[in-house]
């Protein structure tokens, strides 16, 4: 039989790798992997020595904050240009959060109507909006709900007392779904940053130390207790240090249905290091932290975070730089840079091949698993999607002026990274050819939760 389309490369599979190996694409569909002779097919793609990986899930990413619902366009080119064919999308969308099942449609219009790349779904529930919306919307497909202890918008992105998420937590339980948590305690964060202003200290080197490591430990010690009362699911949505890993898995290692994630950036850039470089560019919340990147590194080895994923966020470069440090937006895009940047300090550690099986375990298979879209997503396996990336080996240098995202700033401009996203396929359509977005606005589809 002929294919429709044959990659060649080095295979990156759930358990070897697989060189001069070769995946056949019937449809959108991968229908054969192998290796030697290789079938016949309509179109060929020979990778040589380059790998060739599953498509990434970002497990973070904020596509609608900003631009509201058509913000799904450019974010989800850029998700192509970088590897990533699903982003997982939050629901602290602008003007209003994904809570209703009638806003759940709407943003499933809006991802066909506009996304490149295939999308799954977070929801929220606003406060005192009660839990009844949280069945329907767990039935319909969304992978997983996401709640906050510190307000950063009011209607957005608002805060939820302790004791409606245990109400929320008890009512997920029947769905299985994982709650998320932006994990900073508002009382102390205020505090802090009220301090900071008092004594006219609002350059970017005051970020870190006004969020302190406290705030966020706190936040996530409260709802390790509520999802242990509860026997909920509770996911911390970014965890900034080993501190943070470390107390999950004690929860985990209680039989708490604990998981925490970690961010791509938290293993890069260094507060002290980098904050006279970067200044608000490098703002997210919870803060870049100082001396923790080896410790982070240790916590992958140990199997800690439960996924890692880019938090991009869609701010323009003028909402980060302002006269004080506190009334820049937090947040950075990243998916341009989740893998390459991943991939390069990976390399410096455990060399070209053990880089890339930690991408594909971290980025791929982690958030596939994690949020109910395997088997179909992650995984270079038949039956699977043929959601596929040539990973380019050589240096590159990351001009972030050329980033689809509509956004074109970065913490990462300029910097060499050790691979490039040379092709992306999005269920067996080339999509990214390293140079150009060849898909269709609307394109992308909405992938429900098994
Ligand atoms: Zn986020």
């Amino acid at each position: 039989m002929t294919y429709d389309l044959l990659l060649m490369g080095a295979l990156v599979l759930p358990d070897r790798i697989l060189d001069h190996g070769w995946i056949a694409v019937t449809g959108e569909t991968i229908s054969a992997v192998g290796t030697g002779p290789a079938p016949a097919a309509a179109r060929v793609i020979d990778a040589g020595t380059d790998w060739i990986i599953p498509g990434l899930v970002d497990g973070q990413t904020h596509a609608t904050s900003y631009k509201g619902l058509p913000g799904f366009a450019a974010t989800s080119q850029s998700a192509l240009a970088g590897g990533i064919t699903t982003m997982v999308d939050m629901p602290y969308d602008n003007p209003d959060p994904l809570n209703t099942m009638a806003r759940l449609d709407a943003k499933i219009a809006a991802a066909h109507s506009h996304s490149h790349c295939d999308v799954a779904l977070y929801a929220t529930v606003a406060p005192g909006q009660g839990t009844a919306e949280m069945a329907p919307l767990a039935e319909a497909g969304v992978c997983a709900f996401k709640l906050s202890l510190i307000e950063s918008h009011p209607v957005r992105f608002p805060r939820l007392p302790a004791d409606e998420i245990l109400d929320i937590l008890t009512a997920s339980r029947p769905t299985g779904l994982p709650v998320g948590l932006h994990n900073e305690d508002q009382e102390i964060v205020r505090a802090t940053i009220a301090r900071h202003k008092a004594a006219g200290q609002i350059t970017p080197e005051y970020h870190e130390p006004a969020r302190p490591e406290v705030a966020e430990l706190a936040a996530t010690a409260q709802f390790m207790e509520l999802g242990a009362a509860t026997g909920a699911h509770v996911h911390i949505v970014h965890l900034s240090s080993p501190r943070g890993f470390e107390m999950v898995a004690d929860y985990a290692a209680r039989g708490v249905r604990a998981t925490g994630e970690l961010c791509v950036h938290y293993l890069h850039f260094d507060a002290t290091r980098d904050v006279a470089r970067l200044g608000a560019r490098m703002k997210v919340s919870p803060p870049i932290r100082s001396g923790v990147i080896d410790g982070l590194w240790q916590a992958c080895e140990d199997g800690l975070p439960a996924l890692i994923s880019s938090d991009h966020s869609s701010w323009p470069i003028d909402n980060k730089l302002v006269p004080s440090i506190f009334d820049a937006g937090a947040g950075i895009p990243g998916l341009e840079t989740l893998g390459p940047s991943f991939y390069t300090d990976a390399a410096q550690r455990y060399g070209a091949a053990g880089a890339v099986r930690r991408l594909v375990d971290y980025m791929c298979r982690k958030p596939a698993e994690f949020f109910g879209l395997a088997p179909r997503k992650g995984v270079i396996a038949p039956g699977a999607d043929a959601d596929l990336v040539v990973l380019k080996r050589g240096d590159t240098r990351f001009d972030a002026s050329q980033t689809r995202d509509g956004l074109n700033w970065s913490p990462y401009d300029g910097e060499t990274f050790a691979v490039s996203v040379a092709t992306t396929l999005r269920r067996g359509e080339i999509v990214w050819d390293g140079q150009t977005i060849l898909s269709a606005p609307g394109s992308g589809r909405f992938v429900p939760r098994r």
